[in-house]
């Protein structure tokens, strides 16, 4: 693998492989990498000739400046895990704010209501900076492919718009939920956690898969009740909030005949740690 920090480095990395038609996979990330980071990146290199593995804090993406700065960030040990899995010319490309932001952002994308509701709501911001550093990340490597996990659900519905409004013929992939041994949803953010707040943390999953267990003899307000009771009782886990929507718009479905794919999508507060996870109802 070969480590590049600059936007003219990387671009030309890429152009031999553009030019001989070959495909371009990219992985955008944050860093403090785990193993559903490299469940995307395993997925690249199998669909894809040249990988790009991209590892950017955002700063546009973060409304709470405090979150930003203690986002974990491990550049030593993100290395050394991608090191026996990429292949010699694959790039994990490392820029500085300066060469993804040369001049401010000022781009506004209008995603509808996408981006009001859930994650949106209680990140005002939030996604415009996400398309922000996404749009440029697709100018610079120009993918084929590139690779978003459903953990991030909304965030894979707004990419998606994203190709649409930039008119890019990028394939975004949805690549599914990793998990850590008791169910906790893989996130860099884990690595915050306090020991407590990691124990409980975990009904996180245990309340989506009970929601879903249980849908055949609840109505979705019955199961929301349940859901917020079942995590609020925790002295460890505070319910940002827990919406039931359908999979195309993520609009709120009042009834389980009203959509035919269905998520539940909660976001919770572990201490100061903010986690989020959704499942997708039978
Ligand atoms: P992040 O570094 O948190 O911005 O995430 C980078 C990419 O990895 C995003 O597309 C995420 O949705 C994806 N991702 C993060 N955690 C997981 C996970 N547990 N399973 C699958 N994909 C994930």
């Amino acid at each position: 693998m070969i480590a590049v920090t600059t936007r003219s480095g990387l671009e030309a990395r890429i152009a031999p492989y553009k030019e001989s038609g070959k495909t371009v996979g990219l992985v955008p990330t944050m860093g403090a990498l785990h193993q559903g980071h490299l469940s995307l990146i395993l997925k690249a290199l199998e669909q894809t000739s040249l990988v790009v593995v991209s590892i950017f804090v955002n700063p546009t993406q973060f409304n709470d400046q405090k979150d930003l700065q203690k986002y974990p960030r491990n550049t030593t040990q993100d290395m050394e895990m991608l090191k026996p899995v990429l292949k010699e010319n694959d790039l994990v490309f490392l820029p500085g704010e300066q060469e993804m932001y040369p001049e401010p952002d000022t781009r506004v994308f209008d995603f509808k209501k996408l981006d009001k509701i859930m994650e949106g709501r209680h990140r005002p911001g939030h996604f415009n900076g996400v398309a922000q550093v996404v749009g440029k990340l697709f100018e610079y490597v120009k993918p084929d492919v590139a690779y978003f996990g459903q953990k991030d659900l909304q965030q894979l519905i707004i990419i998606k718009r994203l190709t649409e409004i930039l008119n890019l013929s990028v394939r975004v992939v949805d690549c599914p939920i990793i998990r850590e041994y008791d169910g906790l949803a893989m996130s860099s953010r884990n690595a915050l956690l306090g020991p407590n707040e990691r124990i409980e943390a975990v009904k996180i999953h245990e309340a989506l898969k009970n929601a879903a267990d249980h849908s055949g003899e609840r109505t979705v307000p019955e199961t929301i009740n349940a859901t917020r009771e079942f995590i609020n009782k925790s002295p460890y886990l505070k319910l940002e909030y827990f919406e039931i929507v359908d999979g195309v718009h993520l609009e709120a479905v009042r009834d389980w005949k009203d959509a035919i794919e269905i998520y539940g999508c909660i976001a919770v507060k572990a201490g100061s740690v903010r986690l989020i996870d959704n499942i997708r109802f039978p």
